[in-house]
């Protein structure tokens, strides 16, 4: 499977490399000297392979009764548990995010692995009444077929497990496509899945470029279902290659999620939310609290004891156990963290703290930004508007609750919201009024569990939800039945 820190593509059991023998780096966003790992350049003709072998698989798994499928998933579970402290540290060498927070991402791969697989022995339908007499009614759920599976690179095993399990719990088989900058955390959920005795062709896993390997497998005829987490811009994309045959796309994309702070608010809780929802992930979350938007009366308290809160923050290697945040995940990212510090600048924003790179010994050779906080920012400004993905927090001040509120919906996106109050009544009316699939009370807009249903509005999603029981409407079919043991031929509707 790998040699020299050569990783294969995984199709139909085997571990291949690509027909072009083409290559890639993974490479340490802390020390760009460090290869992690020598990936396949994967192209149409991997895929349409990969895809071949799920198609191949299919009708075996969906025949295996969901208590046997997960048997192999709680396996899967026990060994990741068991591995989690060496697959957190390949996690934050290929991805940078500090150790203490790799082990939280391989812990949500873990929580969602033995989540699916108690799904084994649910996967519950409904049973129901007829409108006439000895008719039995119910329905169950069906597979669909192949799922294609595109991920990014913020959460390089939580978000592959996501998908995978309630995909393959649900009788689905897979072939995943992971984000290029980080697919060995990929390669090791997969290579605990082997080792948990998945049947070949099962699960299948090509590495590679988005336009290259990631729009043909969601233009695959043979794909049935496509699960893409990643921009808006490419979201867009890969909903169009869905449209095209009708298949079933789960979309989860950019976030400008908002932090209220009012009045009546305990500031040092909401200042802990702020720093760890605004810099933690090194603000590379779709559910970073990139804007935070405080009452009038509290906010020149907030805004200094924020600043003093990030200038202390220790960035570093995440291997490190003194590292708070990490680097950023490339240098592309860097330029677009540059270029909105430029752009808030410009728009007559006040840069309090950050907005540079850091340079030194410690930091030469990685991609380092310094915990960036704008403040007197107005909700038209772009950095109160668009998603920076980097570690950059716009401060906005505000007067009530309903202009906070208002401000917190100014976006095209509707991820994550929160509120920091100690009124219940503003706390509910907030939860009311915020247009986010997402909304937390005294938290700030991070800290997802995986049995609650994810995602968000508008821009930032088509309607779909992962993690929970949401996630098995999304990999399976409702098949409705009707049983009718009258011995004659009775009409719906008609012979009532
Ligand atoms: P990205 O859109 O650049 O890439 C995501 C994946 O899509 C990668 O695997 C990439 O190779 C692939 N891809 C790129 N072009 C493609 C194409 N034309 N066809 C098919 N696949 C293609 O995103 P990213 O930079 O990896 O991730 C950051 C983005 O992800 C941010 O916008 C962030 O908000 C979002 N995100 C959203 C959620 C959520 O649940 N809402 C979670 C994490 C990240």
């Amino acid at each position: 499977m790998s040699s020299d820190n050569v990783f294969k593509n995984f199709i139909g059991g085997q571990w291949v490399e690509s027909t072009s023998r083409e290559t890639f780096e993974n490479i340490n966003p802390a020390d760009t000297n460090e290869r992690i790992g020598v990936f396949q350049r994967s192209n149409a003709e991997d895929v349409a392979a990969a895809v071949a072998a799920a198609k191949s698989a299919f009708p075996g798994w969906r025949r295996t009764p969901p208590p046997k499928r997960a048997e192999i998933l709680f396996r899967a579970g026990r060994l990741l548990a068991e591995r989690k402290e060496a697959l957190a540290r390949d996690m934050t060498r290929e991805m940078g995010k500090p150790l203490e927070e790799a082990r939280g991402d391989v812990q949500e791969a873990i929580d969602m692995t033995f989540y699916m697989a108690g799904e084994g022995r649910r996967l519950f339908g409904q049973t129901t009444t007829s409108e006439l007499p000895s008719k039995f009614c119910m329905s169950v759920r069906s597979p669909i077929g192949v799922c294609g599976l595109i991920t990014p690179w913020n959460f390089p095993m939580a978000i592959p497990a996501w998908k995978m399990m309630p995909a393959l719990i649900c009788g689905n088989t897979v072939v995943i496509k992971p984000a290029e900058d980080t697919p060995l955390s990929s390669f090791n959920l997969v290579r605990v899945l082997e080792e948990a005795g998945l049947p070949p062709g099962v699960l299948n896993c090509v590495s590679g470029f988005g336009p290259e390997a990631g729009a043909p497998l969601a233009h695959h005829p043979d794909v049935h279902v496509i699960s893409f987490t990643g921009s808006t811009e490419v979201g867009r994309e890969v909903a169009h290659a869905g449209a095209e045959r009708f298949k079933h796309v789960c979309l989860e994309m950019g976030g400008k999620n908002v932090i209220m702070v009012m009045e009546d608010a305990n500031l040092d809780l909401a200042i802990d939310g702020a720093v760890w929802g605004g810099f933690g992930t090194t603000g590379q979350r779709c559910t970073a609290s990139s804007r935070i938007v405080i009452h009038k009366d509290i906010y020149s308290e907030f805004e200094r004891r924020f600043v003093e809160r990030a200038l202390k923050l220790k960035v570093g290697n995440g291997i490190y156990p003194e590292t708070q945040v990490g680097p950023l995940i490339n240098e592309a990212q860097l330029r677009t963290v540059e270029r909105y510090v430029e752009i808030g600048t410009g728009e007559g924003a006040q840069l309090l703290c950050g907005g540079k790179r850091l340079t030194g010994r410690e930091y030469d050779r990685g991609w380092f930004f310094a915990p960036t906080i704008f403040s007197d920012c107005t909700p038209e400004m772009r950095i109160s508007r668009e998603e920076i993905f980097g570690p950059v927090v716009s401060l906005i001040p505000c007067s009530s609750l309903e202009q906070a509120i208002a401000v917190g919906n100014n976006v095209v996106y509707g991820l994550s919201s929160s509120i920091y109050t100690r009124n219940i009544n503003n706390a509910f009316k907030a939860m009311q009024e915020m247009q986010t699939g997402i909304f937390y009370v005294n938290a700030p807009t991070i800290g997802a569990e995986t049995h609650l249903p994810f995602g968000g509005t508008k821009q930032t999603g088509n309607g779909q939800r992962e993690a929970a029981t949401a996630a098995l409407d999304f990999y399976s079919e409702w098949k409705s039945i009707y049983i009718d043991y009258s011995d004659t031929l009775q009409r719906a509707q008609i012979d009532t």
